[in-house]
């Protein structure tokens, strides 16, 4: 089937559109089931595309045949019982191997197309879902991972997230949104969910006594990276749904799908602006929204990690245990199922820092759980450079990197942790392998992001590896993209830069500022000559 664009009823297609328009997405599983039954070679290369609106990718290098899987946990939130099967997915289909994800996914590798029924059918058997994991369409809904047992919080958004996720992800309706589209609920003081890097942020306020939320539009980071605006709104907690639902019909109707580069909704958001963007929704809701709480404002930071312990409002204990980067493997996935089962009630919740969380834990388990999660390599105690260190897919797995990532992050990681023990500054530093920026390089104190270069400028000279550097990025108030240095640090020499960085910043900070406030005391060029 051609790849080249098309005319169809007056309208020119990109690729993309044109696969929606012919077939559905979400029926590709009905060809997913046959051509587990045929194989690798028989996947007629469109449909393969539309596997993505069910988690599914072609890892690299495609002819290979390898594929990857990712899982979606609303609110990073599972069972025992669930966290087992993926676990036993990951140790029988995908070399034991799994991915947490910093939007609350876990991914597997190493799949075949002849397991996809099986894994589906499992994980559908415990309640859990691949539709709507990838593709132009609802993504997984990420939210706080202590939803409902943080003793801070403003509102417990869990049966928020949850409610829309069961509403919209996977919904017909929105099988074919112009783009990917994220949503995002934090009903913590922090707002850790990321309301201003996601298409829809519904963040915890508080208006004449009532909990409710107000919404941020348009945000979304990749290669134009957009901050979200804010609506505005004063969102009652019977209204979520709806907002939801219209905001994303919104997207559907009006969003661009002439170019894919320009399809997000954070490009609609800046032509028509909030205030537009408003009276479009209050029409399709019939009814108007109250103005947002007038002394809203957003948190100083939104850096909330979850590791450590941390004591819930019910007197038991949340504890934060830090994997390596997102990488673990099957035995730590049992043996975490198996201690939420021991020692809590069984429930589990990934971070959007590529961690894990075990909730209720009782107060005279907290130090057995923190012993034994040690034992499997999943501190709750740990540097803060490994609390703080994310890293995306990378050239191992992914097909649109171009710089390795999981192997550089944890080389930096042990090179912090050697150099500057103890640290005591929480520092993000996040790594990615192309500027889709899955692990939004522009937002954190740190943001590596990979390139090729020529060696030496020559036009012939080989490709080497190298890093991107953004410093100072920042959500939560005063949010902003991190500056963009104009040097770039090969890539083998990545930790030695940042240890030299760091030990800058450690020993000429003033008057306790952070990371981004000794950033912005600089100019660009002393930026560029920090390190
Ligand atoms: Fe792949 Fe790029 Fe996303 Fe990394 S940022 S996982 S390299 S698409």
């Amino acid at each position: 089937m051609s790849v080249l664009t098309q005319e169809t009823s007056g309208v020119k297609l990109n690729r993309m559109e044109r696969i929606k328009k012919e077939k559905n997405p979400f029926e590709v599983w009905q060809d997913i089931e046959r051509y587990a039954l045929t194989g690798f070679e028989s996947i007629d290369p469109d449909d393969l595309d539309r596997f993505k609106w069910y988690g599914i990718y072609t890892q690299r290098p495609q002819s290979d045949g390898y594929l990857m899987l990712r899982v979606k946990l609303p609110n990073g939130d599972a069972t025992s019982k669930q966290w087992r099967v993926i676990a036993g997915h990951s140790r029988r289909f995908g070399q034991g191997l799994a991915d947490i994800t910093d939007r609350q996914n876990i991914q597997l590798h190493w799949l075949r197309i002849e397991n996809m029924p099986t894994i589906n059918r499992e994980l559908e058997e415990v309640g859990l879902s691949i539709k709507g994991a990838c593709g132009d369409t609802v993504r997984n809904v990420i939210g706080c991972p202590l939803a409902g047992v943080d003793h801070t919080e403003i509102i417990d958004g869990w049966p928020f997230a949850d409610a829309i996720n069961r509403a919209l992800a996977g919904n017909p309706e929105f099988s074919d949104l112009p783009r990917k589209y994220k949503i995002s609920v934090s009903g913590c003081v922090e707002q850790c969910a990321h309301p201003e890097i996601n298409d829809l942020g519904l963040v915890g306020v508080i208006k004449n006594g009532e909990a409710g939320f107000e919404a941020w539009v348009g945000g979304g980071l990749g290669s134009q990276p957009h901050l979200a605006k804010r609506l505005g709104v004063f969102i009652r907690p019977d209204q979520v749904l709806d907002v939801s639902y219209y905001v994303t019909t919104i997207f559907r109707d009006f969003g661009y799908r002439k170019n894919r580069a320009h399809a997000r909704l954070k490009f609609l958001v800046e032509d028509w602006g909030v205030e537009k963007f408003r009276q479009v929704l209050e029409e399709r809701l019939g009814y108007r929204l109250e103005d947002a709480p007038a002394d809203y404002q957003s948190p100083a930071s939104s850096y909330r990690d979850h590791v450590g312990v941390y004591r819930q409002k019910d007197g038991r204990y949340a504890i934060g245990l830090a994997t390596l980067r997102g990488r673990v493997n099957a035995d730590q996935l049992f043996a975490l199922a198996d201690m939420a089962d021991q020692y809590g009630s069984g429930r589990l919740r990934a971070t959007t820092l590529q961690n894990v969380v075990l909730l209720d834990i009782a107060p005279e388990h907290v130090e057995t759980v923190k012993r034994e999660a040690a034992t499997i390599g999943l501190p709750a105690e740990t540097s803060n450079f490994r609390r703080g260190t994310i890293a995306c897919t990378g050239i191992q797995f992914c097909k649109l990197a171009v710089a390795e990532t999981k192997d550089r992050a944890a080389g930096i990681i042990e090179s912090l942790d050697q150099e500057l023990p103890g640290y005591p500054h929480q520092i993000s530093i996040n790594i990615t392998g192309c500027p889709n920026s899955c692990t939004r390089y522009q937002t954190a104190d740190i943001g590596l992001l990979g390139s090729l270069v020529r060696q030496d400028g020559n036009p012939k000279g080989e490709k080497e590896e190298v890093f991107q550097i953004y410093l100072g990025g920042k959500l939560g108030r005063d949010m902003q993209l991190g500056h963009h240095l104009k040097r770039r640090v090969p890539a083998e020499e990545a930790k030695e830069y940042i240890v030299r960085l760091l030990k800058r910043f450690d020993a000429e900070r003033q008057n306790g500022e952070t990371f981004t406030q000794f950033v912005n005391r600089h100019t660009l060029e002393e930026l560029e000559a920090l390190s």
